[in-house]
Formats: C-alpha cells, structure tokens, sequence
C-alpha cells in the first residue's frame, strides 16, 4: 500500500556544517514512534551526500540524490552516475525536476533514459513533472502531464513502480510562492491514476504514492495532504528551515 511521504529538496543551497545543521534540526523532530507510517527523505546537493547518509544512519531520515546521468561511466564532465550514488548508501534519486527540464533541457526521452539506469542500479526514483502556467491557461494540463508520463515511464513494467514515486510539481507554483489549490492538486491526482489505470491497471494506480509539490508551507500543508489522491508533498524552499520542514511532516 501506498505511503505518507515528505520530500525536501535543498537544490543548490547549503554548505557542508548549514547542511550538517539542518540534518540535526530535522532529527531532533522526527522519531520512529512520532513519524510512523511515514517516510521522511532529505535531498542534499551530490557533495554533502555523503556527510548527509552518515549522520542520518541512525534516524529513520532517507537521503535522495537531486539527479543523476544516464550512462554507466565515461566522459561526461561534472556528471554523477548511478553506481556512484549506491556506492555511498544512496537509495532514491530525483528525476525530472522541472528546473532540471527548463534549465537543462532534459527531455521526456532523456528522463526515460535516466529513469532505466536508476532503476537498473536499485534506486528508488522520485519522478517530477507538470505543466507550466502557459499549459495551464490554454487548459492543455491534462495533455502535457498524460505525455510526460506516457514518454518517461509507460515503457516500464508494472513491477517497477514499486520503486517509482510520482511527484506532481505545476511549474507555476515552484518557488513561486503560488500554491495549486488543495482543490486542483487532487484533480490532477485523481487524473494521474485515472490515467495509470488505463494504461496498467487499478492495483497499481492505487499503489503509486503521488506527491505535490509547488510552495507547499506549514500554513497549507495540512490542506493538500488532506485530499484524498495526495499521498505527501516535494519540498523546496520550506525544507530548508528545520521548523518549517518538521511542520509540513507534521501535517502528512
Ligand atoms: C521544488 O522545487 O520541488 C519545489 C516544490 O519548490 P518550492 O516548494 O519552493 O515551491
């Protein structure tokens, strides 16, 4: 069955001994007994990976790397690879974020590409997507997200989504300060298993943890999460700050 599940992703914030602070801050907050049935991930920039898995070892904090390349090695200046990540305890993997998309040009086939190698290498992958606000208003949202997953993850097999988290993140809202309403996220939800139903079938759609993402804080987190389709949240600016990270977890 699907899980309760808080994601932060620090992006490119946070020094070694910041990133060693908001480690410490998130773990006096969080305890098996308090945070049970939930799941509580950190995703640190690749170099303080390594600091962040060790002093998490002991807390029920999981550590996601932010991205990943495709290939297995070789020549690809400034990149990570997958077999790089398990090697030092990593065990999830962001993919997709809409910044990676619009900054770096990952495409729906690349995503694809880096969806298989992650997987092939046991790592459990937090697939981001969503509309921009164009799509939004010309009301081709629906379409847009239906080919993002269509493109990136309809090759798999059923299997493999127990190693897929869906994160639904509406490109308008990152960072934004612009929140979906708790109303439209759940639309979107509820279209998301509509459409894994249709193309897998009931048991899995209803397995998928499907997360939203987009200005979520600790004054609307409890609204969100309230909807039934909405299974947790992907975290930007308000992971940050162990006060406002510990009350969106709090509110799952
Ligand atoms: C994100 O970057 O995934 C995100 C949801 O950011 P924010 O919470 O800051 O909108």
């Amino acid at each position: 069955m699907r899980k309760n599940i808080v994601a932060g992703n620090w992006k490119m914030n946070k020094n070694l001994k910041e990133a060693k602070d908001l480690i410490k801050g998130i773990k006096k907050g969080v305890s098996s007994k308090k945070s049970k049935g939930k799941r509580v991930i950190v995703a640190p920039s690749f170099v303080n990976l390594n600091s962040a898995v060790k002093r998490t070892e002991k807390s029920i904090i999981e550590v996601a790397a932010q991205n990943m390349h495709e290939a297995k090695s070789g020549a690809f200046t400034g990149e990570v690879s997958a077999d790089m990540l398990s090697e030092i305890g990593i065990e999830i993997v962001i993919l997709g974020h809409s910044e990676r998309r619009s900054i770096f040009a990952e495409s729906n086939e690349l995503l694809a590409k880096k969806v298989d190698t992650a997987l092939a290498n046991n790592l459990e992958v937090i697939f981001c997507f969503g509309e921009s606000l164009e799509d939004r208003k010309s009301e081709k949202h629906f379409e847009v997200v239906e080919t993002q997953l269509r493109e990136s993850l309809f090759h798999l097999l059923k299997e493999n989504f127990s190693n897929i988290i869906l994160a639904y993140e509406p490109v308008w809202a990152i960072g934004t300060g612009e929140t979906a309403s708790p109303e439209q996220a759940q639309e979107m939800h509820a279209f998301i298993r509509q459409v894994l139903e249709k193309e897998y079938n009931k048991e899995l759609a209803d397995s998928v943890s499907i997360l939203y993402g987009g200005s979520v804080k600790p004054a609307n987190a409890e609204e969100i999460f309230s909807k039934p389709d909405v299974d947790g949240g992907l975290i930007g600016g308000a992971s940050l700050k162990p006060k406002d990270f510990l009350a969106i977890v709090e509110a799952i």
